[in-house]
């Protein structure tokens, strides 16, 4: 008798699994399908990095959505001196420009939307990155985004700087700063570098590189 109940538990157990499993597919063949999900554009001049970043949350509105991308933009489209990003293909010798088009928007066009589960964080294929603005900025700033690279909390009514430190997050880059005892220290040779210093630190060339390698490292997973 208890053996029968264990063997019928486990094949609802499994049915439920295969369910998710047809779900997982469908989303993933959905995604691929979509040209939206494509993260990376190339031109025979230019690249450009797409990014698609949806806000939800107490905070999260239009106004919120739109400085955000204005304030990613003022530090990721051109260097601090106003230049183009150039980047050279190993290989071929080629140069291309290096572009950014990033679209900030409120999740399904709804202004603080709360508490929803969000199916595309299911889908490894996604590219999209969606970000919980619950509270306004106090004090200590504490964004931060998940360790995927796609998820975050953030402020509102932060810095610039600070908001464009957490995207390069988003692009896969890694803090340039440690903590010893109480503080945090910038890490040596970054001083001046957006990813140390959140405040007072600009995009870099390398930071372009390493962004470039690191979105072509999740396009193509297989060559890893
Ligand atoms: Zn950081």
């Amino acid at each position: 008798m208890r053996a029968k109940n264990f063997r019928r538990e486990n094949v609802g157990f499994s049915a439920k699994l295969t369910l998710v499993w047809i779900f997982l597919a469908l989303t993933i063949l959905q995604a691929r399908a979509t040209p939206k999900d494509a993260i990376l554009t190339l031109s025979p001049d230019q690249i450009t990095i797409h990014s698609e970043i949806y806000i939800y949350g107490a905070e999260a509105t239009n106004d919120v959505a739109k400085t955000y991308q204005e304030s990613i933009l003022a530090y990721w489209s051109k260097d601090y001196k106003g230049r183009d990003w150039k980047v050279t293909d190993p290989k071929t010798r080629r140069n291309y420009t290096v572009a950014f088009d990033v679209h900030v928007s409120v999740f399904n066009e709804k202004e603080r939307a709360t508490s929803f589960f969000i199916f595309d964080n299911l889908n490894p294929s996604s590219r999209k990155n969606y970000i919980r603005v619950s509270e306004v900025c106090r004090g200590r700033f504490r964004s931060h985004v998940s360790m995927y690279g796609d998820t975050g909390v953030w402020c509102a009514g932060g810095p610039p700087s600070v908001i464009a430190h957490e995207y390069g997050h988003l692009l896969g880059l890694i803090d340039r700063y440690h903590s010893v005892r109480d503080h945090n220290e910038l890490d040596h040779g970054w001083e001046s570098n957006l990813m140390a210093d959140g405040m007072g630190g600009e995009v870099e060339q390398r930071n372009i590189d390493a962004a470039l390698q690191e979105t072509i490292r999740r396009l193509n997973p297989q060559e890893q």
